[in-house]
């Protein structure tokens, strides 16, 4: 509250900032950071690239030391409460996308300066789109243009964006960029309509080397903005100016856009990221960890990273919720708090099968006891059960093939990978097999609910 009101005194954050710092909740103070959370990206990115001077500042002052903030995005944040009575209630409408400053393209191409090549983990779900925006901010202007990135959410577009932008600018200091999200350009637009300011909104993107544009999904069905997108396209494009777009799907799937829209889209290159292996996961993770200054053991960090492997915004979140109890309530960032601090955002239905519960399930299915199906009898009905419970392992778990040979009282990782490749062959020619291995498999699952 009272780095609240020290940043209300600061005159450069106006009344816009101010109703974006409502949308900020603290989460916790952990050594030099402190982490905050909001709702949407949106935000998040305001808060990095506008607000985080006065902000640091604001925080430095009421904690009595030099701090960094860290922002997290997290869908469940409400606004915080605040002093000012119109904020009683959630904000209005407008409040929550507040109108964008006028034009101040050369001094401020809007990057959030965490977003950098640098800081970006490549993996092999994203090698190539990130060496296209390498060569990209190399030669802007010459080679992939348009440059447009695809993917789902949480995977890297918006940074890598910022990276193009950050690099751009250093190599090269007086190239003008300018990021833009989609649903800022398009308020930017309608408002440009409203005020009678249609030429500088004009000035302000076009007349940039590099235009950074991200979320073009959101232009979808609104016909006078592409329209106008459509002209900032072909201006920047004929004057050999670089276009990046970013897209949660790709230029074919973007629908209600003009198939002349889409064509333009695909001039250039089209690259997409995927979601990242558990080994990108981890080294994001650690990265995130050194990063914040934060300490958090190898064993937490894969914890999490085996566990949410679909977008790297909750990713990193899992991780800044996980350090920033720990600092409240003063406990060690180990395994079991992790575990309990991350429970309900670790659905059951990716909870993790062990080999005992395939054990368990496979002996119970076929009527045997467990010394039975993972001892050594060759008889018909044990080696069956055997080698399905070996198999639904290998598919199941993460186990390597000596391990699942251990919970077999000790069998030859070459005995585990005959079984499997005999249960998969099987599989295919025999419906008995097919069949006892589907149900098995569905009883495991069941049992977890
Ligand atoms: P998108 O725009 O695709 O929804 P973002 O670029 O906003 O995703 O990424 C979400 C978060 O994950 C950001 O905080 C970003 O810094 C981080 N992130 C994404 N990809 C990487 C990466 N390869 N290395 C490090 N951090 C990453
Ligand atoms: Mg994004």
């Amino acid at each position: 509250r009272r780095a609240v009101d020290a940043v209300a005194e600061d005159r450069t954050v106006g009344q816009q900032g101010m109703s974006f710092l409502r949308l900020v909740k603290p989460l916790a103070v952990v050594e030099d950071n402190v982490f905050l959370a909001v709702a949407e990206d949106y935000t998040k990115n305001y808060v990095e690239t506008t607000l985080r001077g006065p902000v640091t500042e604001a925080l430095s002052e009421v904690i009595g030391r030099d701090i960094r903030i860290a922002v997290t995005v997290d869908a469940s944040v409400r606004p915080s409460a605040s002093s000012s009575p119109e904020t009683d209630d959630a904000p209005p409408p407008q409040m929550r996308r507040p109108e964008p400053v006028p034009s101040t393209v050369i001094e401020d191409p809007h990057l959030n300066p965490r977003y950098t090549f640098d800081t970006f983990v490549i993996g092999s779900s994203n090698r190539f789109a990130h060496a296209a925006a390498l060569a990209v901010a190399e030669s802007p202007g010459k080679t992939y243009n348009p440059l447009f990135i695809y993917g789902g959410s949480g995977l890297g577009k918006t940074h890598l964006l910022h990276a193009i932008g950050h690099y751009t600018r250093h190599l090269k200091p007086q190239t003008r960029v300018r990021y833009v999200n989609s649903e800022e350009f398009t308020n930017d637009f309608i408002n440009s309509i409203r005020d009678d300011r249609s030429l500088s909104f004009k000035r302000q993107y076009r007349e940039v080397d590099v235009l950074l544009i991200d979320d073009i999904q959101f232009l979808q069905g609104k016909e006078q903005t592409l329209e106008e997108f459509f002209h900032t396209f072909n201006a920047l494009h004929n004057a050999g100016k670089h276009v990046v777009i970013t897209s949660d799907v790709s230029p074919r799937n973007l629908d209600g856009i003009e198939e002349r829209m889409r064509t333009r889209f695909e001039w250039g290159l089209m690259t997409d990221v995927q979601p990242p292996d558990l080994e990108t996961r981890i080294a994001i993770l650690r990265k995130k960890a050194a990063a914040d200054a934060v300490q958090a053991p190898s064993d937490v960090l894969e914890y999490i990273a085996s566990n949410i492997t679909s977008n790297i915004r909750e990713l990193e979140g899992a991780l800044i919720r996980v350090t920033a109890f720990a600092a409240l309530n003063r406990q060690p960032v180990d395994l079991s708090l992790a575990q309990v601090v991350l429970k309900d955002l670790i659905s059951d239905d990716d909870s993790e099968i062990t080999a005992s519960m395939i054990i368990g399930k496979t002996a119970e299915y076929f009527g045997i006891t467990l010394e039975e199906l993972t001892g050594t009898s060759r008889s018909r009905v044990y080696v069956t059960a055997r080698q399905i419970a070996m198999y639904l392992c290998r598919q199941l778990t993460d186990l390597s093939l000596p391990k699942i040979g251990e919970h077999f009282g000790g069998k030859d990782h070459t005995t585990v990978m005959y079984a499997v490749k005999k249960v998969e062959d099987q599989i295919a020619q025999r419906r008995q097999m097919y069949n006892q291995v589907n149900e098995i498999h569905a009883r495991i699952k069941q049992s977890r609910a």
